[in-house]
């Protein structure tokens, strides 16, 4: 009986630990819904509060990039904080 009453705290913790690792990991990748304000998933098209449809950032190269007004942008990881940077190409080679 004492190593079921073990198992469920244990359970508990465990599950804690997932969750929050998942979730800091949404977070660092987490957008704003352009509709409500809302955040969501940076890779999602439907707003999970909304569900009213945006332009998704996309992952390629080991980057996250996201379409505007004025072009191609992508995040700059290598300062705190992240910053989003003009895709520095020709207006021909605009797409990542
Ligand atoms: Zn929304």
């Amino acid at each position: 009986m004492e190593a079921a009453g073990l198992l469920v705290p244990l359970v508990i913790i465990v599950g804690g630990i997932v969750l929050l690792r998942s979730r800091a990991r949404t977070k660092f990748y987490s957008r704003e819904c352009p509709h409500c304000k809302e955040r969501m998933r940076g890779d999602a098209s439907v707003c999970p509060h909304c569900q009213r449809e945006s332009v998704a950032w996309q992952q390629k190269d080991g980057r996250w990039w996201r379409q505007t007004d004025g072009g191609w942008e992508y995040l700059d990881t290598t300062g705190d904080p992240h910053r989003w940077r003009p895709f520095e190409g020709s207006a021909a080679t605009r797409e990542p």
